[in-house]
């Protein structure tokens, strides 16, 4: 896999031959090898091995059946890998999100500290001698 930035390919519509034909391939099993549970056709989410977010084909040689656990480990894999392109992508083209100014207390003028370590009430300064 490349590390360049891809745009997102256009989606087709799942039909029910091309759910059917990935469903078949997979023996109407789990794509995930350490899985591999019988998932029904229907239903069934059909996922996109490379996320079309990431550049990857919406054709057949992409598609797979995932059962409701191993979809949602494999979705929220992929969401981190979108969120990383999108990061990239935007340091890429040199804009930044806005930056949230920090509201802390504002620093005491009312008080300093005297060469004795000491708290003390600031007073106004005498001019230099
Ligand atoms: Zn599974």
């Amino acid at each position: 896999m490349t590390r360049e930035p891809v745009p997102p390919t256009p989606r087709k519509a799942m039909t029910p031959a091309r759910r059917f034909a990935v469903w078949d391939r997979y023996q109407g099993r789990c794509a995930e090898p350490t899985c591999a549970v019988a998932v029904p056709l229907k239903g069934t989410t059909i996922d996109h091995i490379i996320a079309l977010e990431l550049g990857g084909a919406d054709d057949f040689d992409n598609l797979q059946p995932l059962c409701p656990a191993c979809d949602r480990i494999k979705t929220a894999q992929d969401a981190g890998l979108i969120a990383k392109l999108r990061r990239l992508l935007r340091r890429q083209d040199g804009t930044r999100r806005e930056r949230r100014e920090i509201n802390s207390a504002p620093f005491p003028t009312h008080i300093t500290r005297g060469v004795d370590g000491r708290v003390r009430p600031r007073i106004a300064k005498e001019s230099a001698r």
